[in-house]
């Protein structure tokens, strides 16, 4: 079944009814969502593309936004959402890897991408934060009814690009049905209702903000509190009107460090979801002391959407801090070692990295399960048996404030700088982000390198979320016998740099 139909037929009989409510700007309604949507849908289907062609969206979060996604699904096409932080020769390479038919971008950006998405042959229009834009002017014609596209739950919906900490991200195919299992079993799990009022602060471009977050208030036909971005004090403004908060672990770090954040302001608030990277236990205690709420800790990947959850309901077991919880019905989850590989399988399960069947191969297990690249265990002291907790990550991928910051890559521009002779990017402990980069370079013989000049240059070159946060230089990196730079050692030495 094509996840639109799905998710349509969960939406309230009332749809004149806010479904998004947008602080400052023009909040839609439920029958505005399904028109808006069909428009933007009857103008992709104009465009005669054949079944699985990519929509590539660099755009900025807005009800048109989400609209543009849940058209996409309605036309049957696969949709790419990108990082409006993304610079040229980052969606270069998205562009060149995906070949979108069709790139959806704000004004702004229009001379610099508008060449990109021709270099693959795809056209561009634009898309504002304002509601304005050439997409809506092509799609205002077009009627405010669809017939959403049939099609059997194995066809691609979405396609996410994700960690490549052997080299540049990897675009994980996401079928309809793996995004339908997953909406539907978090529907359970965490007790999803229509009167519940989801405050989304979440980017639209990653997991957690489209599937887990959106898809599930549109399954519950529950009105999200509509905010491009988190920030503290606005959410402290919205917070008494929401039921539910989802976030990462930055969001609940913030809300502590904001003595204006009480137990009146969550009031109304039934659960607090954290995930996308590790909840410190400090956090978890000091959030269950302050507002008497327990955080409700969960964990998922790209590749796999959501796969473990600490329980909602106080029957089903405690919500323990430093753990992910059991894994959700469907889902199986085993661990090789003690602690070990985490392997997963179940319907959520993505159908491999797009134009890349070795690296999919690699990734599975010869009787089907997917190796997350996470490394935990089972159980532990007043933990039960079946909750997994995480040890950390085979990969060396850095996640700050939520974001994935894939050390290889930040390491291969540090490496063409002026000067450098290498580079090794580690990520370690910080207050705020949870975990930021630290560079640690070497000089050519005879080079003098500046970490403030560095800094700045990086700066024109990459996302910011990506640049480490300090540069050190040292005379040589740590390797093993084998030549291998030993990155635990770094991680070790520089660990309170930023605390
Ligand atoms: P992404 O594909 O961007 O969602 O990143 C997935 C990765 O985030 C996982 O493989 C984990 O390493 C990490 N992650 C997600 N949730 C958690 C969590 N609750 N605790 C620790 N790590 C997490």
């Amino acid at each position: 079944m094509n996840l639109y139909t799905l998710l349509e037929s969960r939406f309230p009989q009332d749809r004149p009814a806010i479904c998004l409510e947008v602080p400052g700007g023009r909040d839609s309604t439920w029958d505005e969502l399904a028109q808006g949507s069909a428009r933007i849908a009857g103008w992709l289907a104009s465009l005669g593309l054949p079944q699985g062609a990519r929509v590539a969206a660099p755009v900025e979060k807005s009800p048109e936004g989400l609209m543009l996604y849940l058209a996409t699904l309605r036309a049957g096409l696969v949709f790419l959402p990108l990082n409006t932080a993304y610079r040229d020769s980052e969606l270069a390479y998205f562009f060149g890897n995906a070949t979108p038919s069709v790139v959806v971008c704000p004004s702004k950006n229009l001379s610099w991408i508008a060449p990109l998405a021709e270099a693959v042959g795809a056209r561009t229009e634009t898309l504002d934060d304002d509601s304005t834009g050439s997409l809506l002017e092509v799609c205002a014609d077009f009627p405010g009814t669809f017939a959403t596209v049939e099609l059997p739950d194995t066809v691609l919906a979405s396609l996410l690009y994700t960690s490549g900490t052997t080299g540049r991200s990897k675009g994980a195919m996401l079928t309809h049905g793996n995004l339908a299992s997953n909406a539907l079993a978090l529907h359970d799990c965490w007790g999803w209702r229509s009167d519940d009022v989801l405050l989304h602060m979440l980017p639209i471009f990653h997991i957690h903000g489209l599937f887990v977050a959106a898809n599930g208030a549109l399954l519950a036909g529950a009105k999200m509190i509509w905010l491009p971005k988190f920030d503290t004090k606005v959410a402290i403004q919205h917070l008494p009107h929401a039921t539910i908060l989802m976030g990462v672990p930055t969001f609940y770090t913030r809300l502590l460090s904001e003595p204006s954040f009480t137990r009146e302001v969550c009031q109304r608030v039934r659960v607090f979801i954290s995930g996308s990277a590790p909840l410190l236990t400090e956090t978890f205690t000091a959030f269950q002391e302050r507002t008497g709420h327990t955080i409700l800790e969960r964990y998922g990947m790209s590749e796999a959407g959501i796969l473990t959850s600490n329980p909602y309901l106080a029957t089903d077991g405690p919500r323990c801090g430093g753990t992910v919880g059991r894994p959700l019905p469907g889902v199986s989850v085993r661990i090789q070692g003690e602690p070990g590989m985490i392997e997963v399988k179940g319907p959520g399960v993505f159908a491999g990295y797009w134009g890349m069947p070795e690296k999919t191969k690699e990734e599975f297990t010869d009787d089907g399960y997917f190796r997350t690249g996470d490394l935990g265990h089972f159980g532990g002291e007043a933990i039960p048996d079946d909750y997994v907790s995480i040890v950390g990550r085979g990969k060396d991928l850095i996640i700050s404030g939520g974001f994935n910051v894939y050390p290889k890559e930040i390491e291969s521009f540090l490496d063409t700088l002026d000067g450098v002779e290498e580079s090794a990017v580690v990520g370690v402990p910080h207050p705020d982000f949870g975990e930021v980069g630290v560079a640690v370079l070497v000089a050519k013989p005879g080079a003098v390198l500046d970490p403030v000049q560095l800094l700045a240059t990086l700066k024109t070159q990459l996302a910011n979320f990506k640049i480490p946060k300090r540069i050190v230089v040292v005379d040589e990196l740590p390797r093993n016998a084998m030549g291998k730079v030993q990155k635990n050692l770094l991680r070790e030495q520089y660990k309170d740099a930023l605390l």
